[in-house]
């Protein structure tokens, strides 16, 4: 599909990461006006709160955005979707009467003037591990090369359950916590600020429709559930998870704060870039079987920019095929215990890292543990992430004369409290 055209000239550069072909929902607010739901439209915002958009958007009742989020409206299904994207398509391509053109022009808000707030209520949060390169290079740092991959790691994806309430939105700063450490040089426990304090690059699965308690949902029924992606940076603190990890997985040192891109790019937008999940080394069992491409080309980058920086430095490029299980796979294991998952569940796909040294997606691996620290292009050198460094993550995927964005997902780190029990 080529570059489909609009009457917002931004939209139409090969470059824009929000064409006519991308259209993806956020929740804005200019002014400290009270947030709501708009659609990325080249360097705009076309707020579909607005009067002049609802008379055009029959079907759509105005109460599905009386909140500021995407819920109501996932709820309504897929074929509610559907038909609203074509709407938008059709309003904002460019052969729009100039008279509706004229109205819309008058609702669109420059991006540059809005701030971004959460896109939908994350009502759960899990969160994969379904990085191949990622699992094998973090187990051989924590447990040798021997015992690198868990046993179960080819046959299922594997996963723990976050916390919703740490999920923020791409510009909040986050403060490097504190908690219990007991280095391996250490004798005993200790409480203190976080030293290993790192990102995680991850993609975040949002899912559109709930399932039925007690019914487990086949893989094609998965991805028919889920609504859209955002990018996914899950803070980790390293040397808190290597103490506390065993044997139930990652807890306070993942609590911290999660941050997701304030866009959320729908499934339909990414279809064109549907790609096969690598060669199984096992068949999966029949309950995970893909019936189709089931992830997508997507290239990510990682920059950090240390503070008064004036010029961020790259320090990770991978693709989102690098993955072995899909999110619809994910989704489809995560209901066989009988699980239901609700509207606005939010499933991160775990840290995705490429085969080669630059494509690690987390400084755990890029500085393998802190024994290797990797330069910026200042000069600096890191091994974890200092104080009032900002790291951001990116997204793209080419099409043919045009690009889907994802918006940012960027966080400053800010220096633990002196005393986080002292108030
Ligand atoms: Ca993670």
């Amino acid at each position: 599909m080529p570059l489909l055209k609009s009457w917002v000239e931004s939209a139409n550069s090969a470059q824009s990461p929000f064409p006519l072909n991308n259209l993806p929902y956020g929740v804005f607010s200019t002014n400290g006006q009270i947030p709501r739901c708009g659609v990325a439209i080249g360097d705009m915002i076309l707020d579909v709160t607005s009067p002049e958009f609802q008379k055009l958007a029959s079907g759509i009742s105005n109460s599905v955005f009386a909140e500021p989020t995407w819920n109501a409206f996932m709820k309504l299904g897929s074929k509610t979707w559907d038909a609203f994207r074509t709407t938008l398509q059709d309003i904002l391509g460019e052969s729009t009467s100039a008279d509706v053109q004229a109205k819309l022009a008058d609702v669109l808000v420059s991006q540059a003037s809005a701030t971004m707030h959460m896109p939908f209520d994350v009502v759960e949060y899990t969160d994969f591990y379904s990085g191949r390169h990622h699992a094998t290079n973090v187990g051989t740092m924590f447990r040798g090369a021997e015992n690198a991959l868990p046993p179960n790691w080819l046959h299922l994806p594997i996963a723990y359950n976050g916390r919703a309430s740490s999920i923020v939105v791409s510009g909040t700063e986050v403060r490097r916590p504190w908690g219990q450490l007991k280095p391996p040089t250490a004798e005993t426990p200790f409480f203190a600020p976080c030293k290993r304090f790192d990102i995680e690059l991850e993609f975040g699965t949002i899912v559109g429709q709930a399932s039925t308690m007690g019914e487990p949902v086949s893989v094609q029924e998965a991805d028919d559930m889920i609504f859209g992606y955002v990018l996914l940076n899950d803070w980790s603190a390293r040397d808190i998870q290597a103490w506390e990890y065993q044997p139930l997985g990652p807890f306070q040192a993942k609590a911290t704060a999660t941050t997701i891109s304030p866009w959320i790019v729908t499934k339909a937008a990414l279809e064109p870039f549907r790609t096969s999940t690598p060669e199984r080394e096992f068949l999966l069992l029949a309950y995970l079987e893909e019936p189709g491409p089931m992830l997508y080309d997507i290239d990510l980058e990682v920059s950090l920019l240390p503070d008064g920086g004036n010029k961020a430095s790259t320090i990770a490029q991978t693709n989102y095929n690098e993955l072995y299980y899909s999110a619809a796979q994910q989704l489809a294991h995560h209901t066989t215990s009988g699980c239901a998952m609700r509207v606005g569940d939010l499933l991160g796909s775990g840290t995705i890292s490429g085969p080669e040294k630059n494509n690690r997606g987390s400084l755990l691996e890029l500085s393998w543990g802190g024994k290797e620290p990797f330069k910026l292009e200042s000069g600096e050198e890191r091994s974890f992430i200092e104080d009032n460094d900002t790291l951001t993550l990116s997204a793209h995927c080419a099409g043919d004369g045009y690009t889907i964005g994802f918006g940012d997902c960027v966080g400053k780190v800010l220096p633990a409290l002196d005393d986080p029990y002292k108030r």
